[in-house]
């Protein structure tokens, strides 16, 4: 109740005021023009009685002059006696007498003075003369009318005199009265101006006053709305208000006391989390580094093999032994060994990166879970093993403690696991066992989990040593398969490496290419077989049979993102002196997709030498129009895997023919990889496919069989089909 009626107070206060105002202004001009015409009206009383006054007087005088007429005619006809003559004379006498007061209170009143001096002077002058010829008149009649007569007429002479003075002072003072009625008019309609306008300005404050005040409410309703806001949302310890808090030292009213309501429950959240928070802590945390402790990585193990199934990615827990703590906490102390347990759980959280996370399992054990790694098993192994080597790098510098120099080293055990792992106490586990093998392996060193793993990471290792010296050492080689058109006339070649092994033989590309990849070693790798096909196309030149073939290059996406790639492939042409327009680069959709203005930056640049492209393994990936139109592609090639069942498979058929269709719309080429049989490579043929790459025609082969077979001397160890090359057009 008391709080509505305060609301309204702060509504109406301004507003009453404001009308209060307005009302006394209204008041005092009203009761000045009150004074003013009550003094008007006085003045106006008094004027209109002096005007009657004046009438009364040529009324009263009349009266006189027909007592004398009657006395002289009376007079002259001798009828009236003299007795009776004298009678009238004093009548006459007093009746003038009478006038004569009023005249000279009237010449004597300020009144007629003010109106006008001169008339009220000759008004009196007048009536003197006037009065003093009638006495004349009378005192002579019974003697001699005739006198009286010649008297009588100078006494009518006066009084004419008299009536113009008197009229002269009624026309006056009507008049003054006239200009007091429009003085009177004037003050009014002034007050009526003052009054309207003060209306307007009154109307004008009201409104102002209703608007501020409707603002001045609002902003605080929104600064109410938005503080509950916050109050539902933040999460944080604290949770600022600057706007309530401002309201709450500003405001007494409603507003105060509903800031001061919202300020004691945002204390309250902020106790609670606070009371919370503390808990969590001392619940999750190790109390001694601050670290989340053994519970809470088990929890981040449930999340971490749930992103697993969700990403059919990997994980892996490392845990890290601190080498001969027992002595240093021995020799040097607990409180020593506390710092050293500090200063080393400060630099594995600097080094563990963000995604990952780092606990401290008790003790001088710590443990760290690493996330979002590979789907193969083995490149995941490979990147932890990275991971954990950066780790113990960082590990392994000097720690400066009480002005002592300190080195630690830590003992570590792998394991990795993924969505497969039902019992997420086994990594730690198997992590703690993995760390012992490392600890009883001599330290400071690291070990998975499964030995299989582990032999399988060390020849992975190995092969990547040996692959770093393979170029240097010459055991790449350069395999060519023929690519041939609708006549089987060899049209080119696609390059395909092969690596020559000292000890396991000619190994695939695909047990070497991943390694490479991962090393970077792809980019000297690639290198080595631009230039290699080059060569090989400047030395084919001065063959007419060969001179018109082209060689198709894998290029991988890391070789092809570098910023230097195009400037390279033409300093190859360029050194090599071959026909950029026999070279052709394959590259695939993901390597393509990776940047896509990049790659279509590249590709302008080395299309505008003369260089073609060539979409490899098409259909595998996002096969999508979208992109391919972007694309300054000249050739699609349909991946092998579409290929091979398009006899049998009716989905892969129809795909196929989409292919071909797509190619064709977009005016490219289209070559089938993989044919191995006459059927599919007739299929093929029907449905629009004029170019083929496949065992039919050749398997890749080194170069000595691929010019014997050019050279047609060894058809036969190919094929039973009789071979055409490409005839030169020149
Ligand atoms: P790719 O580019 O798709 O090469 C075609 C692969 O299919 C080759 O395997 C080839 O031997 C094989 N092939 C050809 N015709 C047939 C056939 O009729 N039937 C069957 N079943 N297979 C056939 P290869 O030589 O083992 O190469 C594998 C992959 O290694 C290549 O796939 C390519 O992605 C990569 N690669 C090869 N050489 C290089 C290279 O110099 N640089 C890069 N970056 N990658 C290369
Ligand atoms: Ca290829
Ligand atoms: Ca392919």
């Amino acid at each position: 109740m008391k709080a509505s009626r305060n609301l309204q107070l702060l509504l109406l206060l301004p507003v009453s005021l404001v009308v209060l105002f307005a009302l006394l202004f209204i008041y005092g001009s009203l009761s000045s023009v009150k004074t003013q015409y009550d003094l008007a009206s006085a003045a106006q009383t008094r004027d209109l009685l002096v005007i009657e006054d004046a009438a009364r007087f040529s009324h009263d005088i009349g009266q006189v002059q027909r007592q004398m007429a009657t006395a002289l005619e009376g007079a002259q006809a001798g009828i009236l006696t003299e007795l009776q003559l004298y009678r009238m004379h004093s009548v006459i006498v007093d009746d003038l007498d009478a006038l004569g007061r009023r005249v000279r209170q009237l010449a004597d009143s300020e009144l007629v003075i003010d109106a006008n001096h001169d008339s009220a002077r000759g008004l009196l002058d007048e009536f003197e003369s006037y009065r003093r010829f009638v006495i004349m008149s009378t005192d002579v009649i019974a003697v001699n009318p005739a006198v009286a007569v010649t008297f009588m007429e100078q006494a009518q002479r006066h009084f004419r005199e008299f009536s113009i003075f008197s009229s002269r002072i009624v026309s006056l003072l009507s008049e003054r009265s006239q200009q007091r009625n429009i003085a009177q008019g004037s003050v009014l309609s002034d007050v009526y101006a003052r009054v309207l306008f003060l209306g307007f300005v009154a109307l004008a404050l009201l409104l102002a006053i209703t608007y501020m005040s409707a603002h001045r409410a609002s902003a605080r309703m929104l600064d109410i709305a938005d503080a509950l806001s916050t109050l539902a949302h933040s999460e944080g310890a604290k949770i600022p208000l600057p706007a309530i808090e401002k309201m709450h030292h500003e405001s007494k009213g409603e507003f105060g006391r509903i800031a001061a309501t919202l300020l004691t429950f945002r204390n309250e959240i902020e106790r609670r989390r606070h009371a919370e928070e503390e808990a969590f802590q001392l619940a999750f945390y190790d109390p001694l580094t601050q670290l989340p402790n053994r519970r809470l990585l088990r929890e981040r193990l449930h999340h971490a093999s749930m992103m697993c199934d969700r990403l059919d990615s990997h994980a892996a827990v490392l845990i890290l032994d601190l080498d001969e703590f027992k002595r240093i906490n021995d020799s040097r102390g607990h409180a020593f060994g506390d710092k050293v347990l500090t200063a080393l759980a400060k630099r594995l959280k600097l080094a563990v990166g963000e995604n990952n996370t780092l606990a401290h399992l008790g003790g001088d054990s710590f443990a760290i879970l690493v996330e979002s790694l590979a789907t193969d098993a083995e490149r995941a192994a490979k990147q932890v093993e990275r991971y954990t080597t950066r780790i113990l790098a960082k590990v392994d510098e000097p720690i400066q403690l009480d002005d002592e120099e300190l080195r630690i080293t830590v003992s570590t055990g792998i394991a990795l696991f993924d969505k497969r792992t039902e019992d997420l106490d086994n990594p730690l586990k198997h992590a703690e066992s993995a760390m012992y093998q490392a600890k009883a392996a001599g330290r400071q060193t690291f070990r998975f989990y499964d030995p299989d793993m582990q032999t399988r990471l060390e020849a992975r290792i190995l092969l990547e040593n040996e692959l770093r010296l393979a170029v240097e050492r010459d055991q790449l080689r350069l395999f060519y398969q023929i690519q041939v058109d609708e006549t089987d006339v060899v049209r080119g070649v696609e390059a395909l490496i092969r690596w020559e092994h000292p000890d396991k033989g000619l190994m695939p590309p695909l047990t070497f290419i991943p390694i490479a990849e991962d090393s970077g070693l792809i980019l000297q790798i690639g290198r080595w077989v631009l230039r290699t096909a080059c060569e090989q196309l400047k030395h084919w030149e001065a063959d007419p049979r060969c001179r018109e073939l082209s060689i198709a290059v894998n290029v991988s996406a890391r070789q092809f993102r570098q910023d230097d790639f195009v400037a390279e492939v033409l300093a190859v042409l360029a050194e090599t002196g071959a026909d950029s327009r026999r070279l052709k680069l394959e590259l695939t959709e993901s390597t393509v997709l990776e940047n896509i203005e990049t790659t279509i930056e590249h590709m302008q640049s080395l299309r505008a030498a003369g260089l073609r492209f060539s979409m490899d393994d098409f259909g595998t990936g996002y096969s999508s129009l979208q992109y391919l139109k972007r694309l300054p592609l000249d050739q699609i090639k349909i991946d092998q895997s579409f290929v091979r069942d398009i006899i049998i498979d009716a989905n892969d058929l129809v795909i196929v023919q989409t292919i071909i269709a797509m190619s064709h719309a977009l005016g490219l080429d289209v070559i089938a990889e993989g044919v191995e049989t006459r059927e599919q490579r007739d299929l093929l043929f029907s449905q629009g496919c004029k170019a083929f790459q496949g065992y039919l025609f050749g398997k890749p082969e080194p170069l000595y069989r691929v010019d014997a077979l050019l050279a047609g001397t060894t058809p036969t160890a190919l094929t039973s089909s009789t071979r055409a090359v490409a005839q030169p057009s020149d």
